[in-house]
């Protein structure tokens, strides 16, 4: 699949720091388990929503024989193939799949992919499947999304006189489902006033190197100077003393997640260097710690029962994790079926910022109590 240099997918990386795409054209993309699982969840919800338009069973064969291909997965691509055919039935006009979104007018050869765009007179929406079960991400104010709205929207505008543009998430093993709706004036004067301008820079290789959560898709983030920069001088001291205070206490917990981050990419980078044959001075690879395995699980068992009895080689039998259960059954029917042997006892206090939407342990909000 061919990919533009300034693609919607990572415009949350260029327009933050324009200076980082010519630095990385051309470096190999390493992919990862993750994102193949991705590819083949829209490859999945992409012929099930064509079977829908074209009134047949979707079918999944030749998918099941796919290496990330796991019992349950139509299943879980369900909450968004279902939203689209909603949104569609409720009065559209035109479903696109997987349709190539142009939005070089805004982005020297910009363009992407929508995976369901959903076209009715007035109005536009672009639903896209998010298939990680990491953090939900929202739609709102989303970069990706807004740009393939703005594709939409050029493509469609002629014929069905867009005014609104929505733009929709589905992550369906996070539950999550979430809408952003702006007017096209909007979208495009966003597009005019801060992605052309952003886009120039970076197209000709210049701007700031601008470190943040950008930071973690660029093919760079193991060694880039300007992130350890950030990481290594964030903290200025603001008062004297032997100790920090409560509020650089804060300043400094706010840092702590991507700090963390930083430090994990920078251990995997050299890992990586010195596996490859390259050299980190003061630094080399030894084993690190494994546990011993019993190589023929059956053939051991054998051995011991001639001299020892049953119970006194084998575990007791136990259930598999709640996890493995619950895919085992499905989400709903484990719930209703089985919910009623589950529980879910309260988690250990856990440092959150003031902006996390779950309350304080010691609110009125909270009946809890601790010592
Ligand atoms: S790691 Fe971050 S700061 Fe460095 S080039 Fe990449 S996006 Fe820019």
């Amino acid at each position: 699949m061919a990919h533009a240099l300034l693609s919607a997918s990572s415009a949350d990386r260029w327009l933050h720091c324009p200076a980082s795409v010519r630095l990385t054209e051309g470096m190999a993309d390493k992919g990862s388990s993750y994102a193949a699982e991705g590819t083949l969840a829209h490859a999945m919800a992409e012929e099930d929503l064509r079977a829908f338009m074209e009134a047949r069973d979707p079918d999944f064969s030749r998918h099941c024989q796919q290496p990330y291909f796991y019992r349950g997965m139509e299943e879980d691509i369900k909450l968004y193939t279902d939203y689209v055919k909603e949104t569609f039935l409720a009065g559209a006009e035109e479903l696109a799949i997987e349709q190539r979104l142009d939005f070089s007018e805004y982005v020297p050869g910009g363009f992407g992919t929508g995976d369901a765009v959903i076209l009715s007179q007035g109005a536009v929406e672009i639903i896209d499947l998010k298939f990680g079960k990491g953090v939900p991400v929202s739609p709102i104010k989303n970069p990706q999304l807004m740009l393939y709205g703005l594709g939409a929207y050029l493509a469609n505008d002629w014929l069905f006189d867009i005014d609104t543009v929505r733009m929709t998430i589905v992550q369906p093993r996070l539950d999550f489902l979430d809408t952003y709706e702006v007017s096209a004036g909007m979208l495009t004067e966003w597009a005019r006033e801060t992605v052309t301008p952003q886009a120039k820079l970076a197209y000709a290789g210049k701007g700031d190197l601008q470190a943040g959560s950008w930071c973690r898709w660029c093919k760079i983030k193991n060694t880039c100077r300007a992130r350890a920069s950030q990481h290594l001088e964030f903290y200025q001291s603001k008062s004297a003393g032997p100790e920090l205070n409560t509020a650089e206490i804060a300043d400094v917990l706010a840092q702590v997640d991507a700090i963390k981050a930083w430090l994990a990419d920078i251990e995997t980078g050299a890992t990586e260097t010195l596996t490859a044959g390259g050299e980190i001075p003061g630094w080399k690879l030894v084993e690190g710690r494994s546990n011993r395995k019993i190589t023929d699980p059956e053939a051991m068992a054998e051995a011991l029962k001639k001299v020892y009895a049953a119970e006194e080689i084998y575990k007791p039998q136990e259930l598999k994790t709640l996890t493995a259960l619950e895919k085992l059954v499905g989400k709903k029917a484990f719930a209703s079926d089985y919910g009623q042997y589950v529980t879910k006892p309260p988690g250990k206090p856990t440092l959150a910022p003031e902006s996390d939407k779950r309350p304080a342990l010691n609110s009125p909000e909270n009946e809890f109590t601790f010592e």
